[in-house]
């Protein structure tokens, strides 16, 4: 049964054009909310963009709930094993930071999206860095307060941070999230010093995966994820926010396959056999996963890149938007 959620079409953000081919449409498989979501690719400038989303307001209100799976919150065992998962992956991230910025004797670093707030506590911890947070969701955000972690609860966007004070920022899949990725990195500009760093990790859309998964990939995850970024069409545009790229890296992530093949099975039957068989639970077929990740990224494009920039020069002002919005 199709849900009624109240969408919006949008332009290009990167180049303001509405000019755009349609790329692929699907439902949230995530929520299950049967509504049609469409990716599309601008005509003018290349870059690829959830063109038919829920309006703002529905999107943040409806499709991040409080159990959404970037907020943590498993109770148990599980809850045990996912909160290590996060602590080892926010200190290579650190580490991996560290390596980029070792020569600076002072380090003034911004997370934009910092949710449960392992990196910031890595960072600081491990090299005592100035670490500061933008995080919209309220209640993970008024947690980082308390424990003492200057945390914005705000989107970007409307997040009042002070310019050019920042030696690193970092977003952690999500600069995918934002409304308007263009605006945003033209701001992210503005907040860090000359020659600061970019930290970028976010799906690519080159990954092999999502030729043989199509509408199923998981990284496409509509609605939320509004734009959908090659390591090419990822440097172009932050060329002309005023950045250039330093590095790039391969992340492994096994459950995007498992996760895919899940959203792909489940969708074509009911059957419960197949879709326990079929599950990102089932173990078996989470060491498939492994497998065919370790072999994906050894020969090809994985899901998800690490992307450093350096910015090189300022943006001019002011900057400002060029998204748009309309009545589909
Ligand atoms: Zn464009």
């Amino acid at each position: 049964m199709r849900e009624t959620v109240p969408v919006v079409r949008v332009n290009c953000a990167r180049c303001g054009g509405w000019d755009a081919a349609r790329v692929v449409t699907t439902p949230d498989y995530e929520l299950h909310i049967d509504a049609p979501f469409e990716v599309s690719s601008c005509r003018g400038c290349g870059h690829t963009y959830t063109s038919l989303r829920p309006d703002r307001t529905t999107l943040f209100t409806r499709f991040y709930p409080g159990d959404y799976l970037c907020y943590g919150g498993m109770s148990g065992v599980a809850g045990l094993i996912d909160r290590m998962r996060r602590d080892g992956q926010a200190a290579e991230r650190a580490a991996m930071v560290g390596g980029y910025v070792a020569q600076r004797g002072r380090v003034r670093l911004l997370e934009v999206g910092c949710a449960t707030g392992e990196f910031l506590k890595a960072c600081r911890r491990r090299f005592g860095w100035e670490v500061a947070g933008v995080e919209p969701n309220r209640q993970l955000s008024d947690a980082l307060i308390r424990e003492g972690f200057p945390v914005v609860p705000s989107t970007l966007e409307d997040a009042d941070v002070p310019a050019g004070q920042y030696d690193v920022v970092c977003l952690f899949n999500v600069l995918e999230h934002l409304w308007d990725p263009a605006y945003s990195l033209k701001r992210i500009n503005c907040l860090l010093a000359p020659g600061g760093l970019v930290v970028v990790e976010l799906p690519n859309f080159a990954s092999p995966s999502r030729r043989r998964f199509g509408k199923h990939w998981f990284l496409y995850h509509l609605p939320r994820h509004l734009s959908h970024f090659t390591r090419q069409s990822l440097a172009g545009l932050m060329e002309e926010c005023g950045f250039e790229e330093q590095g790039v890296r391969k992340q492994f992530r096994p459950t995007v396959n498992v996760l895919s093949l899940q959203y792909a099975v489940h969708d074509r039957t009911r059957s419960a056999p197949l879709r326990s068989l079929f599950s990102a639970r089932n173990p078996a077929l989470i060491a498939a996963g492994i497998m065919c990740e370790l072999v994906q990224n050894r020969i090809g494009d994985s899901n998800i890149l690490t992307a450093i920039f350096r910015k090189t020069a300022p943006v001019p002002a002011p900057v400002v938007s060029l998204l748009r919005e309309r009545t589909p």
